[in-house]
């Protein structure tokens, strides 16, 4: 059923030059499942060839007709998201509720872009001078270089390419090596609502050796990545010296402040839920969970009760919360964090440990008395880890959750407006949700400050990522 993956270039769904292919494993058994091409130096050149002559077409198709294509993939997507979510799970690991969300929620995006294309409005500039017209056009960078991970392979996919279509862009995505089928299914559904050759390009091989080919070349014309800070800012500055647009969608260590107004048990359930889900491998995952002293024993009480319930198993089995990681090293990358913070003093009050030693299961842990000596207070865990600690005042909360320089999602809850205006206006960050869950929808704004990143990969801003604005000034002679 999983079928070995291919490249798509100029049209074509096709193997890689030399026939070089990449092991999938299944994260669940650890078992191959299938194959994924290796892009060689010949099949980029391909894709880029493909790229800038499917820009010079699409970015002349009316913004109508490119909304109406793309509502024809979203409607593709939802036909086929059974089968899409099942690859999803085998590859990725994460329950098939989640993956079915997670590809319907793309046709959804798809869906948000399309109309947005035909609303890529301009502006007419009030003229000095009598009969002189002064015009802001949009248009579209040009070709794009899209880098995506493995922990949402369609989702992480979706918003560049959806943008970037309705931009009138043409794009090349080097999707997940780990998780390729589900992108590739998501690529196929807009190649089958009648996206034209070349305007797509996907390629798969070793992540470093496309992107230190694609970004300084001259075709590509805007970089965009969702992956670490560290490999952020290393093709940022590929991208600034060869003076190439960048999006950057980063790590992060969102904190999660809980007011001792707030209703305890109520938070305490809900961001638990937010915590576990994808295993914690969620750029936005709730992270340092920081509450005020009167309500600590309380919401520390309820959040391990909750994580105590939480099954883990393969994904592809009915009623499991949580999968395994998605890869190998993300196994003893947790572990480390976790002896680390034990070593110097923490408790874990639930998990801590692998389960089993086939597939890459991993307990629900919760972690107290950490300091900001260990390693988890200050590097993005990317696991299924909260570290819970209390505060006593306002400020505390705040300088805690400005600590590190990090700045993409944070959450607090509390039942004063005062307490919630004045936490929103504070944290040094891209999002905050206050007393629900309520980041990541099409429609506003995604992204982060500091080293979380740069850009936004949702709302209307994110179109404006693609738009290059074109000023004419227009006289009757
Ligand atoms: P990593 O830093 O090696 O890779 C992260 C992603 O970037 C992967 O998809 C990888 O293929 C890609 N990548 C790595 N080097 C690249 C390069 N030179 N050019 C282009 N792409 C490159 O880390 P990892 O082990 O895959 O994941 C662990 C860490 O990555 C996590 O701790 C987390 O911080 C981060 N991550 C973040 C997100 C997110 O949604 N922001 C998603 C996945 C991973």
């Amino acid at each position: 059923m999983y079928r070995d993956v291919q490249l798509h270039i100029n049209g074509q769904w096709r193997g890689a030059e030399g026939g070089r292919t990449i092991p999938v494993l299944n994260p669940a058994t650890e078992e191959v499942i299938g194959t994924v091409a290796h892009a060689s130096k010949g099949d980029l050149d391909a894709a880029l060839d493909a790229a800038a002559k499917g820009f010079k077409l699409w970015s002349k198709v009316s913004a109508y007709d490119r909304a109406k294509v793309m509502r024809k993939a979203a409607d593709l997507l939802r036909e086929r998201a059974v089968d899409i979510a099942r690859l999803m799970t085998l590859e990725q690991g994460k329950p098939l509720p989640e993956a079915r969300m997670e590809t319907l929620a793309a046709a959804d995006i798809i869906d948000w872009f399309a109309e947005e294309a035909r609303r890529a409005y301009g502006r007419v500039i009030p003229a000095r001078g009598q009969g002189v017209y002064q015009l802001v056009i949009k248009e579209p960078v040009g070709p794009v270089a899209a880098f995506t991970p493995w922990n949402f392979p369609i989702n992480q996919v979706v918003r560049k390419l959806s943008a970037a279509l309705a931009a009138g862009c043409s794009i090349i995505v080097k999707a997940p090596e780990e998780t390729p089928a589900s992108p590739a299914e998501l690529i196929r559904a807009f190649v089958d609502a009648g996206v034209p050759a070349g305007v797509i390009g996907l390629v798969y091989g070793v992540p470093a050796e496309i992107s230190e080919y694609l970004i300084p070349h001259p075709v590509i014309r805007k970089v965009t990545f969702t992956g670490s800070t560290p490999v952020g800012k290393q093709l940022s500055a590929l991208a600034g010296l060869h003076m190439k647009r960048v999006t950057m969608e980063l790590g992060g260590h969102s904190p999660v402040i809980v007011f001792e107004d707030a209703d305890v048990d109520a938070a305490a359930k809900q961001i638990a839920t937010a915590k576990f889900r994808n295993a914690g491998q969620v750029c936005v995952s709730p992270t340092r969970f920081m509450v005020q002293e009167k309500a600590y024993d309380q919401f520390v009480e309820r959040f391990v009760a909750y994580a105590k319930t939480v099954k883990v198993g393969n994904g592809l089995e009915e009623g499991i919360q949580m999968g395994p990681l998605a890869n190998e090293r993300r196994v003893p990358a947790i572990e480390a964090l976790i002896a680390d913070a034990q070593q110097k003093g923490a408790e874990v009050k639930t998990g801590g440990s692998r389960i089993g030693n086939k597939g890459y299961f991993f307990e629900p842990t919760v972690v107290t008395g950490v300091t900001r000596e260990m390693r988890m207070m200050n590097e993005e865990p990317f696991g299924p880890l909260a570290m819970i600690f209390p505060f006593s005042d306002f400020d505390e909360a705040v300088e805690e959750a400005n600590r590190l320089p990090y700045g993409l999602a944070s959450y607090a809850y509390t039942r004063s407006a005062k307490t919630a205006n004045a936490i929103a206006a504070s944290v040094e960050a891209g999002m905050m949700t206050i007393n629900h869950l309520g980041l990541a929808l099409p429609e506003v704004p995604f992204g982060g400050v500091k080293d979380s990143g740069f850009g936004s990969e949702g709302g209307s801003e994110a179109i404006e990522a693609y738009l290059n604005p074109k000023f004419v000034s227009q006289a009757g002679l």
